[in-house]
C-alpha cells in the first residue's frame, strides 16, 4: 500500500493530508508525525490566550483557495456570529483560538472522507530525530527509536525557536528566567511587577508578549530591545486596492528600480493623505515572483537593508492592539529601544542587561527579572542544538538556501535539493522552511496552495510510477 509520511501537525500537516485524502485514488496510508500534544493548530492557533487575534482578516483566511469563503462561512455558522452582519466580520481580525477550531473541523472532516476514499490516517504523537531517503525510500527515525518506512515524505515542522541571544555570558541561556520559547504560556506566568520584563525583538511576537503579560495581571515596567526598535504599524486603509506600482514591474526589475518605484508611487499616494501600506499590499501575489527574480547581491542588500522595514510594512496589527501599545507607551509602562545588547548576567536572581541605545549613543543598563526572546524564529539549521534538519543537512539530503533562511528546494514542486544540487524526488517541504526560496512562505495564503501543489505532485509522480510499473511488468 502506498504510504506518505507527513513531518509535522499543524496547519500545513494538516491541510496536506485534507488534500492527500481528497486525491487518494485507491488503498493509501497518510502517517502524521507530530511532537506537540495538540494537532491541526500548531503554535499559531493554539495561544495561550483566547485574546490573540488573526493577523488577517476573517474573508481572506480560508484554508482553501479554490473556495475563498471557507473560512468566514464556517464563521456565520457558529452560535456567536448568527444574526451578525457578515460583511463586518469578513473585515474583522478574528481570534487565533477561533480559527484552530476550524482546523480541528476540517481534520474531523478528512478523516470521514478518508473512509470513505480509503485512505488509512495515522497519527504518532512522537518526534522524527532522523531521515534518511534513498532508492525512493523514505525512513523516518522516531525518538523512541522505530522507524516509519514511507515512499514520500513532506517536512511540515514549522518553525523553529528563536537562537539565544549572542551575548558574552552565553551561559544565560541556561536561566530559569530566560524563556526562550515565547509563546509558551509560562514565559508571560507567575512574574512579580515590582521589576521590569525584558522583551528582546520588536515585532508581532513581541506584541503578543505584552499582550500576555498584561493578561495576567503584570503592571511592572515591559522593555523591548531590538536593533531598530521601528514602531510597529496598524492595519489601516482596508481594502483599498492599488495596483498602479504593479503594473509598471516586470520580470527584469532591480531592487534599485523596484524602491526607486516604491518611493515614487509613495509619494503619489502620500499626497492624497494615504499611507504606503496599500502599496506593500499590492506587491504581495507578485512578492514571491520578485524574490525569486532578485540575483543574490540584491538578495544580501535587501536583508542588510531593507528586511526591518518591508517587516514593519508588512506585518501589521489591528487597530484596537496598535492603540493598547500606544497607550502603554504614552502611560510609560511600555519602552521601546534602539539597540544592541552586549550581555545579561543573572546573579542571585537579579538579572542585568547592558546594551547600546542607538538613539542616546550610549551604554545602559537595567535590571529585569526575566527575559524573553521574542527575536522570531531560528532559520539558520547549523545554529540549532540539535534537530533532524540539521542532521539531514549535514548528511547531504538537504542544503539550506545561501542566506540560510531555510531549506532549499525546487519553486515549482517543493521538493528538496540536495547537497549534490539534485532533486531529492518524492521528498518535499512546505511554509517557513521555504522562506529562503520564495521569501513570502508563511501564513495562510501561501501554505494553503502549497499543500494543494504537493498533494497534486505526488499524485501525479505516484500514477506515472504504476503507469510504469505496469508496461515494464
Ligand atoms: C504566533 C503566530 C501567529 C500567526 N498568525 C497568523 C495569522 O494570523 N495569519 C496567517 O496567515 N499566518 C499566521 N501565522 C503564520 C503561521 O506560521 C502559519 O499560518 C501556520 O500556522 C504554519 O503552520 P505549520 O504547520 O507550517 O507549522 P506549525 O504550526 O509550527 O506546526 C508544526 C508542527 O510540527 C511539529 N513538529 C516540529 N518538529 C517536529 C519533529 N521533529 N517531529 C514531528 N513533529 C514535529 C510541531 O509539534 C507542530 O505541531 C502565525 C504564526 C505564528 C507563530
Amino acid at each position: 500500500m502506498l504510504k506518505i509520511a507527513i513531518i509535522g501537525g499543524g496547519f500545513s500537516g494538516t491541510l496536506l493530508s485534507t488534500h492527500l485524502v481528497r486525491n487518494a485514488a485507491g488503498p493509501m496510508e497518510v502517517i502524521l508525525i507530530n511532537e506537540s500534544d495538540v494537532l491541526n493548530t500548531g503554535i499559531a492557533y493554539d495561544p495561550y490566550s483566547e485574546k490573540f487575534l488573526l493577523n488577517v482578516i476573517a474573508s481572506r483566511m480560508s484554508a482553501f483557495p479554490a473556495d475563498p469563503d471557507h473560512f468566514l462561512n464556517w464563521v456565520m455558522l457558529r452560535d456567536h456570529f448568527k444574526g451578525k452582519e457578515r460583511e463586518l466580520i469578513g473585515n474583522s481580525y478574528l481570534p487565533r483560538k477561533l480559527y484552530g477550531e476550524y482546523l480541528k473541523d476540517i481534520w474531523e472532516e478528512t478523516l470521514r472522507q478518508a473512509k470513505e476514499n480509503q485512505v488509512a490516517v495515522r497519527v504518532i504523537n512522537s518526534a522524527v530525530v532522523d531521515i534518511s531517503h534513498a532508492n525512493d525510500s523514505l525512513d523516518l527515525i522516531l525518538n523512541d527509536g522505530k522507524t516509519v518506512q514511507a515512499e514520500y515524505g513532506i517536512i511540515a515542522s514549522g518553525n523553529h525557536l528563536p537562537g539565544n541571544p549572542q551575548i558574552k555570558s552565553s551561559f544565560f541561556k541556561e536561566s530559569s528566567n530566560y524563556f526562550q520559547n515565547p509563546w509558551d504560556r509560562r514565559s508571560v506566568s507567575d512574574l512579580n511587577s515590582n521589576k521590569p520584563v525584558l522583551i528582546i525583538g520588536n515585532g508581532l511576537t513581541m506584541v503578543d508578549t505584552v499582550m500576555g503579560l498584561l493578561e495576567q495581571g503584570f503592571s511592572g515596567q515591559i522593555i523591548s530591545i531590538s536593533p531598530n526598535g521601528f514602531n510597529i504599524l496598524p492595519h489601516r486603509h482596508n481594502g483599498l486596492a492599488y495596483t498602479k506600482l504593479l503594473e509598471e514591474i516586470s520580470s527584469g526589475t532591480s531592487l534599485y528600480q523596484l524602491v526607486k518605484l516604491f518611493n515614487i508611487h509613495k509619494k503619489l499616494v502620500r499626497a492624497y493623505g494615504l499611507s504606503a501600506e496599500p502599496i506593500i499590499d499590492s506587491l504581495r501575489p507578485l512578492t514571491q515572483k520578485i524574490w525569486m527574480n532578485l540575483t543574490i547581491r540584491e538578495k544580501r542588500v535587501f536583508m542588510a537593508r531593507l528586511r526591518h522595514l518591508w517587516g514593519v510594512a508588512r506585518h501589521r496589527i489591528p487597530l484596537n492592539i496598535h492603540d493598547k501599545l500606544q497607550q502603554l507607551r504614552i502611560d510609560g509602562q511600555l519602552h521601546i529601544y534602539s539597540g544592541k545588547i552586549s550581555d545579561i548576567v543573572e546573579c542571585q536572581g537579579d538579572i542585568t542587561a547592558m546594551f547600546f541605545d542607538k538613539k542616546q549613543q550610549r551604554e545602559v543598563q537595567i535590571q529585569v527579572s526575566r527575559v524573553i526572546n521574542c527575536t522570531g524564529p531560528e532559520t539558520d539549521l547549523l545554529k540549532l542544538e540539535t534537530n533532524y534538519l540539521k542532521n539531514a543537512l549535514l548528511k547531504g539530503v538537504l542544503s539550506q538556501d545561501e542566506l540560510k533562511l531555510g531549506i532549499n528546494a525546487d519553486p515549482n514542486t517543493f521538493e528538496l535539493i540536495n547537497e549534490k544540487g539534485s532533486i531529492e524526488s518524492g521528498l518535499f517541504t512546505i511554509g517557513s522552511n521555504l522562506k529562503g526560496v520564495l521569501w513570502e512562505s508563511t501564513a495562510v495564503s501561501e501554505i494553503r496552495v502549497q499543500a494543494v501543489q504537493i498533494a497534486n505532485r505526488i499524485h501525479s509522480l505516484n500514477t506515472q510510477k504504476l503507469a510504469f510499473k505496469i508496461l515494464s511488468s
